[in-house]
């Protein structure tokens, strides 16, 4: 057990009001039918804010907003005007970015120093990365540009709020769209923050629009007329719902959706190396991550070491206050998420695999979950074959690399998969097998803006990041 100092980032820092609108036209205004809900911190259980809830007739001026916008001002923009605003929001991403890590850790539960060293700085990167795209798009000759498709309404998840708003926004604005946005309902700050950005760089009136609310003002914005194009990201459900209601309108989609990724252990993987891997796949984030490494795939030949390595490296992770640096695993986002990891996690015991964490004190207030491995696990088991969505991980074994490659593939989703082998040929072998979006080689839960990311199956469908997540904005 270790004991230490916590070191707590100042929860002041990130100045949170009592009550926030929806961010409409440039301005915040309030929601018209006068409803508002609360955002809750999932490591304390205190309200930090309470937040409009956006209805049909609020989505309706977002999106009339957002359509004048595109008409009048950004659509017929030049590339590289558009690309000024765009570094411009980089820049001020940067200078705030303390404050936007504090903030999305008290609203999300994730650890400081995951929200301080990876989101934020990715978040910038996408703005940096698009903004250097919006100026060359104009390549082709007078007539021939490539065009953006028009009003965009984009629906986030929780667990990477503002990074999934970069990955939306950054792309559709870039290609000269505008947006309507909305963002979980258990993490709306950020995006409320980045409304307050978009009014320091000066941006357009009705550019960005930000409408708060519950699944269905995500709904109202999907199914409303004026939106051209609709980005979600969310559970497969809810993307097959929504792939649904659109069917037969003109509006394009992408959808990226869930994820139960194979992390594939080769004997002669680099042993120490690898099980930081495995740990940062499953546990970073507290699981939250649609592309999490919760299918552990062993070569039955080093199956009992990797197991004893992992559970001695599991011990070492502190559990506790997100804003403390020194937090290795924070919160759980929100009760009903907590129900569900604790659902499946008794789902996976009672079809007979063992279940086994580190001994660990969980804080009394907010929503915990102790690192968790199963093994034990098979094919048919649940735990192996649905998204958990949390800090659990399902241990398979395998023979020989053709097993390996059968049992990745052998479920509904494909978004991405890890590979751990000295051998460069195999590498290249099984990023061929593999039925995944992204294929990481000894390493992890890498991104990089310049990168597609996207699924297979029943992950979806499009890519974003990269090239390709331009060209998801633009008409074809
Ligand atoms: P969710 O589908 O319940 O909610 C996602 C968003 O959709 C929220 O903003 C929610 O309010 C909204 N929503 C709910 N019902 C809606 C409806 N009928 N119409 C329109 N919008 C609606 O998912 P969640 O629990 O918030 O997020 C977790 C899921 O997201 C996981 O399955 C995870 O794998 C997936 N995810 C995928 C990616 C990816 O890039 N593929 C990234 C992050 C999360």
């Amino acid at each position: 057990r270790f004991e230490y100092a916590p070191a707590p980032e100042s929860r002041a820092i990130a100045d949170i009001k009592s009550s926030y609108g929806l961010f409409v036209n440039g301005a915040f205004v309030e929601a018209t039918a006068g409803k508002s809900f609360k955002t809750v911190s999932p490591a304390s259980e205190e309200v930090l804010a309470e937040v409009a809830e956006a209805g049909p007739a609020d989505i309706d001026k977002a999106v009339r907003a957002a359509r004048k916008a595109f008409d009048k001002v950004w659509g017929p923009m030049a590339g590289r005007d558009r690309a000024k605003y765009l570094f411009r929001i980089a820049r001020l991403i940067q200078e705030r970015s303390r404050e936007l890590a504090v903030l999305e850790s008290l609203d999300n539960g994730k650890p400081i120093r995951e929200s301080r060293d990876v989101d934020l700085p990715l978040v910038a990167a996408h703005f940096f990365y698009y903004a250097g795209w919006a100026d060359k798009l104009e390549y082709a000759g007078a007539g021939q540009n490539p065009r953006p498709i028009g009003v965009a309404g984009q629906v986030i998840p929780w667990n990477f709020p503002l990074l999934m708003l970069a990955w939306k926004i950054a792309p559709a604005l870039a290609a000269g769209n505008t947006v309507v946005l909305k963002p979980a309902e258990t993490t709306p700050l950020t995006a409320l923050a980045f409304a307050e950005i978009c009014q320091q760089a000066d941006l357009p009136p009705g550019v960005v629009n930000i409408v708060t609310g519950a699944g269905r003002t995500g709904q109202a914005l999907v199914e409303h007329e004026g939106v051209d194009k609709v980005a979600f990201t969310g559970s497969t459900a809810v993307g097959r719902a929504i792939a649904k209601s659109v069917a037969g309108t003109q509006k394009k989609v992408t959808l990226e959706l869930g994820g139960k990724a194979a992390n594939i252990v080769f004997e002669d993987a680099p042993i120490d190396q690898t099980v930081e891997g495995i740990v940062n796949g499953i546990f970073f984030n507290q699981g939250h991550v649609c592309c999490a490494g919760s299918r552990l795939l062993v070569q039955e030949s080093v199956y009992d070491e990797v197991l004893a390595r992992l559970k001695r490296r599991m011990g070492t992770l502190r559990v506790g206050d997100p804003l403390d640096k020194n937090t290795d695993v924070g919160a759980i986002n929100s009760p009903q998420q907590l129900a569900k990891i604790r659902e499946l996690s008794q789902v996976g015991e009672d079809e007979g695999a063992e279940r086994w964490s580190p001994e660990c004190e969980l804080p009394q207030q907010g929503y915990w979950f102790p690192p968790t491995v199963f093994t034990g696990v098979s094919q048919a088991h649940r735990i192996a074959r649905e998204e958990i969505f949390g800090p659990v991980l399902s241990v398979l074994t395998f023979r020989t690399p053709q097993e390996a490659v059968e049992k990745a593939n052998n479920t509904p989703f494909g978004l991405s998969a890890g590979v751990w082998t000295d051998k460069g040929s195999r590498i290249l072998w099984m990023a061929n097998q593999l039925r995944a979006g992204v294929v990481w080689a000894n390493t992890f839960n890498r991104f990089d803006p310049a990168s597609p990311f996207g699924g297979y199956k029943e992950s979806g469908y499009g890519r974003e990041g990269g090239r390709h997540g331009l060209e998801a904005y633009l008409a074809q």
